[in-house]
């Protein structure tokens, strides 16, 4: 069975140009394929004002929320007549669209008596713009005379009950993936799939984590031991940086998913970080293609990707953060003070995006989000009121505003230099850099340096590493 499964994202189904352009592909490739599943995502920023409007209707302004919903309605249905040229399939859509903001309306109202929104009201929520995309994709392939349904997830995917950031059961996903979408294939229909949402056992709907389109599409691919994935997107694939920040980024022909995996950690809005989990296991080829570009190849994520360019593949970055440091000469040769230290960091529930002590153990430094930062000095504080009684540790303090900048690349794997080459650059270029990192895999080294240092830190090294290799 040849199956592939296609993700178009927000921007690519954003407008009724874009959908029609997605659209294109679909029947372009239907020709090729054997079997083809759509997985779409809500149009650009419709997510956003559903949670807004759940928000607004929280905290009791009504009219705030009524803008909101006003402004999706109007959205969907002017793309709706844009798109569909049948009077009589268009009625059909606008009913059934209708029918889902009628939902959220009612939802929206229960949340504004309430007060509250829970987590698993704001997962109702916030997957209504998948819900109704699909259906607009469907009918729009279905009048371009290819066949096409609308399949709503929460009919595939199944989860656990973490709302919100949903957990998939990869086992009960696959059974109910093929019951529901192999009898679609057999008639021949594209299943047009709603991304973003899943459904606990019991029917709950739940959505796997903003942008969780991407992953959407690879779970599905897995359930259906599909070859490829292609992530439909606005650019010409996994970008070698910023392009805001380096006019000369450029696209990525060949990556490994343990590089991508660090992209994606590391900041860049490439894919889900949790996309390449399903298709790694399998070895199952990523594409990331640009839907309005679909004549360039984009590019290929794969187990051994084979680089072309140099050591260096991308630069990226990660913004709003501070680094913390705890620091005190009586921490030497003591055990146990960074197992505390962490530990009380882990009861604060920031999450840690990178480490580091000095050997001299006078210190021990981690780089936080910036929101999370007077909680983590208090429970550090609370954790070492001893140790700061006694002065072995003189203080506890986070320096605001820095950035971790990384510098991705398998090709760097036990070549010597490379690290020299990224300091000689930042060094030419007057930078000053806070603290350093660099992963045992050695795919990445991070850098922190100060929040204004940013656009000129990634321009040099990516000027002076990735632009002429
Ligand atoms: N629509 C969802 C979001 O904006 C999921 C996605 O687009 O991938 O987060
Ligand atoms: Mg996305």
């Amino acid at each position: 069975m040849n199956t592939l499964v296609m993700k178009f994202g927000g921007t690519s189904v954003g407008n009724s140009g874009a959908i029609r352009q997605a659209a294109e592909i679909v029947a372009t490739q239907k020709k090729t394929w054997e079997n083809l599943v759509v997985v779409v995502s809500a149009m650009s920023g419709v997510t956003d004002q559903l949670i807004s409007s759940a928000r607004l209707a929280a905290q009791g302004d009504r009219e705030g929320m009524q803008q909101a919903l006003q402004a999706v309605t109007a959205r969907h249905q002017q793309t709706v007549n844009e798109l569909i040229p049948s009077a009589q399939e268009r009625e059909i859509l606008l009913a059934n669209i209708q029918q889902r903001l009628d939902e959220l309306t009612t939802y929206c109202h229960s949340i504004h008596v309430l007060g509250e929104v829970t987590p698993r009201g704001m997962d109702v929520i916030s997957s209504m713009g998948e819900r109704m995309n699909a259906q607009i994709v469907a009918a729009l392939l279905r009048s371009m005379a290819v066949p096409a349904q609308a399949v709503e997830a929460s009919q595939c995917i199944v989860t656990d009950r973490t709302f919100q950031n949903a957990v998939p059961d990869m086992a009960a996903s696959r059974e109910k993936t093929q019951k529901v979408l192999l009898p679609l294939f057999h008639q021949g229909f594209v299943p047009v799939v709603t991304g973003f949402m899943g459904a606990t056992p019991e029917g709950v709907i739940t959505t796997l984590g903003r942008g969780g389109s991407d992953y959407s599409a690879a779970i599905l691919a897995d359930c259906l031991d599909a070859a490829e994935v292609w992530i439909w997107t606005d650019v010409d694939g996994v970008l070698s940086a910023d392009p805001r920040l380096v006019a000369n980024a450029r696209p990525i022909p060949e990556i490994s998913f343990a590089e991508v995996g660090e992209l994606a950690y590391f900041g860049a809005k490439v894919l889900h970080p949790k996309t390449i989990r399903p298709v790694v296991a399998r070895n199952m080829p990523l594409w990331v293609k640009n839907t309005f570009n679909p004549a360039f190849s984009g590019t290929r994520i794969s187990q051994a990707a084979v680089h072309s360019g140099g050591m260096i593949t991308a630069v990226t970055t990660i913004k709003h953060l501070s680094i913390l440091t705890v620091e005190g000469r009586g921490m030497l040769g003591v055990p146990g003070i960074a197992a505390r230290t962490f530990g009380a960091v882990a009861r604060s529930g920031a999450s840690v995006l990178m480490i580091s002590q000095s050997s001299s153990e006078q210190s021990i430094c981690m780089v936080i989000p910036s929101d999370h930062n007077q909680q983590v000095i208090d429970m550090i504080e609370e954790e070492m009121a001893l140790e700061l009684a006694r002065g072995d540790i003189d203080r506890v303090w986070a320096r605001d505003q820095v950035v971790i900048v990384t510098i991705i690349g398998s090709g760097m794997r036990e070549t010597p230099g490379v690290s020299a080459r990224v300091f000689g650059a930042l060094g030419k270029a007057h930078i000053n850099v806070i603290a350093i990192a660099q992963g045992s895999s050695e795919y990445s080294i991070s850098l922190v340096v100060d929040q204004k240092d940013m656009a000129e830190a990634v321009r040099s090294i990516h000027a002076e590493i990735v632009e002429v290799e």
